[in-house]
């Protein structure tokens, strides 16, 4: 009698977890966070969260976290060293941080400054693991896989164009963020992923006129387009022939999404559904 009753409690059991739970979490939101001039995109699924860049050491990055209720971060991946994506992980990365990183990925980018040393020591002060990513790696976020397509590792790439490039897809939706690269980086990503797709698409270098070819942007059928940069920048980011190539791409200027205007704007994307902007999908 005993093994009858444990037998009908386990199969209650196997019943109610193949029916009910413990299947994989099936979307992600995207955060392109407000931080002035600069980039910082978070991602969020089922209350795990992980960033791309960390905006400028000016934007009050630990607060702005804070109000996203963010408290543990899956990883931390660095674009590459420059103030305006690198400069709020100097504040979020202390050592009195409130933040538990698990993981850090740096570039390859060889450009010598003090934000690079001043992260490299602070990880070394933190003891959190450190990888360095290039072409052909992948990392995970919440089971779901980011694909590192640039920079490759044969030689070593300085400032923008040493910008790690990130992709994720499912059939037609995916997620393409660039950081700061420039034509001729599109150029060699194109040569090496000529069916490259970015539906929803960080727009290179915050809309500069030296990113955003004609050919990238058509080859990438777009969905939506975001730009990461201040009001009234210095750079006059976006630049003009930008947003008209941007506006040819995608055939309509509501598919631009801009933070200077914005603020924080953020999509929902679930896996083999599509991809939304939060607003319009809650
Ligand atoms: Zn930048």
């Amino acid at each position: 009698m005993k093994h009858l009753l444990f037998l009908v409690f386990c199969l209650t059991f196997l019943g109610c977890s193949q029916n009910q739970g413990f299947h994989p979490v099936d979307s992600w939101k995207i955060h392109f966070l407000d931080v002035g001039q600069g980039l910082s995109v978070l991602l969020e699924s089922d209350g795990k969260f992980a960033l791309y860049d960390t905006g400028p050491d000016s934007a009050n990055f630990e607060n702005l976290l804070k109000t996203l209720h963010v408290d543990t971060l899956e990883w931390i991946v660095i674009s590459h060293f420059h103030r305006d994506h690198a400069g709020g992980f100097l504040e979020i990365a202390k050592k009195d941080s409130p933040f538990f990183i698990k993981q850090i990925y740096f570039g390859k980018d060889s450009t010598k400054s003090w934000i690079a040393d001043s992260c490299i020591s602070l990880v070394q002060e933190k003891d959190v693991p450190l990888k360095y990513l290039q072409k052909g790696d992948s990392i995970i976020f919440n089971e779901y896989p980011l694909h590192i397509l640039w920079p490759e590792s044969e030689r070593n790439y300085g400032d923008n164009n040493a910008s790690l490039v990130l992709s994720s897809r499912k059939g037609n939706e995916s997620l393409l963020l660039t950081g700061d690269i420039e034509a001729e980086t599109e150029k060699k990503i194109l040569d090496y992923y000529p069916s490259l797709r970015g539906a929803l698409f960080q727009v290179p270098h915050h809309g500069s006129r030296n990113s955003s070819t004609l050919k990238f942007l058509e080859t990438l059928q777009i969905q939506y387009a975001v730009i990461s940069n201040a009001k009234e920048n210095t750079y006059e980011h976006p630049h003009s022939e930008t947003l008209k190539k941007l506006e040819a791409a995608t055939g309509n200027s509501e598919k631009i999404f801009r933070t200077d205007s914005l603020g924080t704007v953020c999509f929902h994307w679930e896996f083999g559904t599509g991809i939304w902007p939060c607003s319009k999908n809650h």
